[in-house]
């Protein structure tokens, strides 16, 4: 047995340092000077997390978690915007910005043709304010998505107008 295999059951050695198929690595180990340094380092570590005790947790944990998970239940789901625009906010992948630009700009036609379609539509006295609140909702909606969209813009355009050309 040569350093490099000794060395991949070092993991074994540690966990069962007595097992017989460890029994060549334990030759190696008495006559390498190298070998016997670094398991001694990991038994030193291993000693050490062994003496790691986690800290008590807090007598209120449990009420506190109850409470959160109550509210979280009772709170309102989110709606598919909402969690779109979540997850551009959270989202820091610059390899996405196209597919995502893209998406944006469907919502934007998407949502422009729901302006004029439900205008047009409830031109009608029927439910004048339900007609209301909707053109509300979509103009909300079309504000949401020019802000992503100048959010998206505006992270890409520092990296081409930040350097001037001197030449
Ligand atoms: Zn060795």
């Amino acid at each position: 047995m040569n350093c490099k295999t000794c060395q991949t059951v070092f993991p074994d050695l540690l966990l069962d340092p007595a097992a017989p198929a460890n029994a060549s690595a334990r030759a190696h180990i008495a006559t390498c000077a190298a070998c016997a340094q670094e398991l001694a380092s990991y038994e030193a570590t291993f000693a050490l997390l062994d003496s790691w005790h986690a800290p008590e947790v807090s007598p209120y944990f449990d009420q506190k978690l109850a409470v959160r998970l109550r509210e979280e239940q009772a709170a309102p789901t989110p709606g598919w915007l909402e969690r779109i625009k979540t997850r551009l906010l959270l989202n820091t992948g610059r390899q996405f910005r196209p597919a995502l630009a893209g998406v944006m700009a469907l919502l934007l036609i998407a949502g422009g043709g729901g302006v004029g379609i439900s205008t047009f539509h409830r031109a009608t006295p029927a439910s004048p304010v339900s007609a209301t609140v909707n053109d509300l909702q979509i103009l909300d909606k079309n504000e949401q998505a020019l802000q992503q969209m100048d959010q998206l813009l505006q992270d890409d355009t520092p990296a081409e107008d930040g350097g001037t050309p001197q030449s």
